[in-house]
């Protein structure tokens, strides 16, 4: 592939959004039609939709993460691991920690970062879900918690754990956190009475948006076992010690999970594409407004529902998105129509721990096992999509 004259495409980020576009290119594309880099911060995919588990502690990271190289074709792709630091749309380059690549059409697929709203202390004092080794991080810290109470047996906040923010993420996390802390108990000799696991959420309900009937199962499931709600309530503050309230009540704790939102990677902004939050509103086609030659996909994309409110980042999203933009990548580099991008939810499903889901699917709301069932369908309806079978089988055991 290297053929000079042969337009050059370069995907930042093999996320949900950029392996699809690869996978999707490596299949359509003619012999030397395109010269096609993939650049990755780490050598593998990780399923972010499964990081909740891992951070908790009730399934191995091992399970959360692809080897790039066994997802696509190295004589179709280049898959160059390293991290972007800086995009260059006016040189139409991008420079990495080891190097730099032009191209002629760029795909932004660099996903999000937590979004901190400037609360104080939280960067430097929570813990966030977003990568594998955020996540090991995580696990690792909460076990030590367990190992330093032994050593202090007066010091609860070892023994309390905070997440903040009742969104999905939120939501989901806490349900396997709930499943963990029995084992964590046992395995410790620890009194579970002791232990305190705290969802903190500013909005007047948890799962803001999402079906009332739902959310008060979740909640109920998830108060079962043993987690205590602070709805209507906003974290105001984030130290060393625990965090603060907005009505001014401390929480002592050395376990701050912050799950309160996020926003789109700073390159964005950086690069000087207009963005709210880091993320660009794309035009029909997923370019960035005013450029034909950098498109943009996943929770970097603002894309707005037809009342004009935007759809939620989420991996859904980032799969549609990168299947119409591989035809979109092929159709500019042959001359050929564009097609506008449009969304289609096939639902949403969000696992409370080990067996216990709710969700709505194609209209209809799902709860318990039915639920939590249909949510390893579709963890494994993703698996097949980037690896087919032999990926299912590998990985599809969770
Ligand atoms: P990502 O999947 O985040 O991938 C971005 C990639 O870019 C990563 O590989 C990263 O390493 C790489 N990267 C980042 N910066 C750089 C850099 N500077 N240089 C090189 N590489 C870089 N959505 C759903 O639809 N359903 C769910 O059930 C669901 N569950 C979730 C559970 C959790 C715990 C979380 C945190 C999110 C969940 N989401 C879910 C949301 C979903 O994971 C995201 O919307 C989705 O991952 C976005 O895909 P993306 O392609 O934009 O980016
Ligand atoms: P989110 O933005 O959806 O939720 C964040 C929550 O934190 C909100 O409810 C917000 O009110 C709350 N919050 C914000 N500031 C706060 C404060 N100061 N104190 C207390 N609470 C505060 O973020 P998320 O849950 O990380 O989800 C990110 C995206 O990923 C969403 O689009 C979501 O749909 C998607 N996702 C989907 C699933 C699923 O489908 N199962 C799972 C996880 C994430």
């Amino acid at each position: 592939m290297s053929d000079k004259n042969i337009p050059k495409i370069v995907i930042l980020g093999a996320g949900y959004g950029g392996i699809v576009t690869a996978l999707r290119l490596q299949k359509q594309l003619n012999y030397n039609e395109a010269d096609v880099t993939l650049v990755n911060k780490h050598d593998y995919h990780y399923i972010t939709t499964h990081l909740h588990m891992p951070a908790a502690g009730t399934d191995d990271p091992q399970n959360a993460r692809v080897n790039i190289l066994k997802l696509i074709d190295e004589f179709k792709i280049d898959f160059v691991k390293s991290t972007a630091l800086e995009i260059r749309p006016a040189e139409k380059k991008v420079i990495l920690e080891n190097g730099e690549v032009s191209y002629d059409y760029l795909v932004i697929g660099l996903g999000g970062e937590p979004e901190t709203f400037g609360i104080p202390g939280l960067k430097e004092h929570a813990h966030f879900i977003r990568s594998i080794n955020s996540v090991r991080l995580i696990r690792e810290h909460i076990e030590y918690q367990f190992a330093k109470f032994k050593r202090e047996p007066d010091r609860t906040d070892y023994l309390t754990f905070v997440v903040g923010g009742a969104g999905f993420t939120g939501i989901e996390f806490i349900g396997e956190l709930a499943d963990r802390i029995p084992k964590l108990c046992k395995e410790f000799d620890v009194d579970p009475s002791l232990v305190n696991i705290y969802n903190v959420e500013a909005a007047p309900t948890a799962l803001p948006g999402f079906d009332p009937e739902l959310v008060q199962y979740g909640m109920e499931v998830l108060q079962n076992k043993g987690v205590t709600f602070k709805i209507g309530m906003a974290i105001k503050e984030c130290s060393p010690d625990g965090i603060v309230l907005a009505d001014g009540e401390e929480i002592k704790s050395q376990t701050v999970i912050w799950t309160g939102g996020i926003r789109g990677n700073r390159l964005v902004e950086e690069a000087g594409f207009e963005a709210m939050r880091g993320r660009v509103k794309v035009d029909p086609y997923l370019r960035v407004p005013g450029r034909d030659d950098v498109f943009m996909i996943g929770d970097c994309s603002l894309v707005f529902n037809p009342e004009g409110r935007p759809y939620p980042p989420t991996a859904q999203m980032a799969i549609q998105q990168g299947e119409t933009l591989a035809h979109n990548l092929i159709a500019s580099i042959r001359g050929t129509q564009l097609k506008e991008f449009t969304y289609q939810s096939k639902g949403t499903v969000a696992s409370l721990g080990k067996g216990e889901a709710i969700g709505i699917v194609f209209q209809r709301k799902l709860k318990g096992s039915t639920a939590a069932f249909m949510k390893k369908i579709i963890d494994l309806r993703y698996l097949y999509i980037i690896g087919g079978l032999p990926l299912v089988f590998r990985k599809g055991h969770f």
